[in-house]
């Protein structure tokens, strides 16, 4: 059985309990939650190293690091230590979204090195190896692709991203309103084009029900892509974007009812006042299943410190319920990230993750900050830096000018923590 179809009869499976205990939350909590679709517990049955992470309602907001190789750079090495940098700086899951190089032997190994969950872009692959045996991508079968999807989920990973939402419909609506920036997920133009050149439905959408049996029998949870995300602050929130949410709501529905884990992807790019909106949206939709999104960057102009404009919306979708964080790197819209872009990416999208978590009243989110404030009140360095999201940068930077007393080199002996403890006697002892 499932994880979601163990929930529903009512047993609390070990996986539940490893969540409940991290989360510091009762086990039956989170059998609920998943028995309700609120929570899933992305877990592959052949992924046997895996720590399970929930991902949902009432949780820590969870950050996932998107790596892998391209078609000119990467191999195996470089992956692997992306993987071991993005858990270290505690992403909670992984996609390797690899495109080059021995594509199978590199998710193989990535998922043998991984204790957090993987989660791939299947028709990548499948639409790569299209290009080597027919020549183009709208030659590949529907056979090729569903294939595809199972060698993925026969491997152990976790979640799979699936552009089922990306209709006909979905098409005309893209075509009759315009955009500025088109379409900009790779796994939605793949199809978009497919279903063009071959005048078919999307064959993730017409043989959903495959999809789900192969599904269910690994408890593979599906990620529902959004291959009509808006790539451009112009395009936000526009027709197109919403068709596609809708399927996705009555799709995450049937996923529960054939015992199958679901999430929901979105965004992508937003304005800052379209954000909240977009969660509501999302939530009402899909009868709460967790929401995933790509960011969502706040302006289209940040090139080389798009973590930064990423962590800005994701904190606020973070503290509207957004349940999972995809990073963003300085390296997006410019290059391959390197292992420090996804180092940079992973700390901007925790330090997002847990602003969002403060305001949703996560467990330990606050305690955590008022930790750090009784540390800075205390002139306590070591402590300051081992609660920090990075301990080492801490150090390093505090250590940058030595300063003569207790008080670090920005003020001196004009420290205000220090001034107030000496005349006033107000100390932090209280706290
Ligand atoms: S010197 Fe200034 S910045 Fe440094 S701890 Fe004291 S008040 Fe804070």
């Amino acid at each position: 059985m499932t994880q979601l179809e163990l929930a529903k009869s009512g047993v609390v499976s070990p996986q539940m309990k490893a969540v409940a205990q991290y989360e510091g939350v009762e086990a039956e909590s989170i059998r609920h939650g998943v028995a309700e679709g609120t929570i899933v517990i992305p877990a592959n049955t052949h992924h046997t190293n895996l720590i399970p992470c929930g991902i949902g309602q009432g949780l820590k907001t969870k950050v996932n690091a998107n790596i892998g190789t391209s078609s000119d750079f990467g191999n195996v090495d470089t992956e692997l230590e992306k993987l071991r940098v993005a858990i270290e700086c505690g992403a909670d899951a992984v996609m390797d979204l690899s495109t080059g190089g021995d594509i199978s032997a590199i998710r193989q190994a990535i998922v043998a090195a991984s204790s957090v969950p993987i989660g791939t872009v299947p028709i990548y692959q499948a639409g790569i190896k299209a290009i080597d045996s027919h020549g183009a991508i709208v030659k590949m079968t529907v056979d090729e692709l569903f294939a595809g999807i199972e060698e993925h989920v026969c491997q152990g990973v976790d979640f799979i991203t699936v552009h089922c939402g990306v209709t006909q419909s979905a098409i005309d609506r893209l075509k009759q309103q315009g955009r500025v920036a088109d379409v900009v997920s790779r796994g939605g133009a793949f199809l978009i084009g497919w279903m063009l050149y071959n005048e078919r439905e999307n064959p993730l959408y017409e043989y959903y029900d495959r999809l789900l049996k192969l599904a269910r029998e690994f408890d593979v949870t599906l990620s529902l892509g959004d291959g009509m995300r808006p790539g451009s602050l112009a395009d936000a929130t526009d027709r197109a974007q919403v068709e596609e949410l809708l399927t996705l709501g009555e799709l995450v529905q049937r996923a529960q009812q054939a015992g199958v884990q679901a999430m929901v992807e979105g965004p992508g790019h937003l304005p800052l006042n379209q954000i909240e909106a977009n969660v509501q949206l999302q939530k009402a939709i899909c009868k709460g299943a967790p929401f995933y999104v790509l960011g969502p960057l706040v302006t289209d102009i940040g090139a080389g410190y798009d973590h930064i404009t990423g962590a800005i919306g994701g904190a606020i979708a973070a503290a509207a319920g957004t349940d999972f964080l995809c990073y963003v790197t300085p390296s997006e819209h410019l290059s391959l990230p390197d292992p420090e872009d996804v180092k940079q990416g992973v700390i901007a999208s925790r330090i997002a993750a847990h602003a969002g978590d403060i305001v949703k009243g996560v467990k330990g989110a606050q305690e955590w900050d008022n930790k750090m404030s009784v540390a800075r009140k205390k002139l306590g360095w070591e402590e300051q830096a081992r609660l920090s999201l990075d301990p080492e940068l801490s150090r390093r930077v505090h250590s940058k000018h030595a300063p003569e007393g207790k008080a670090c080199s920005m003020c001196g002996e004009y420290c205000a923590m220090q001034l107030v403890e000496e005349f006033l006697g107000v100390s932090a002892v209280k706290c």
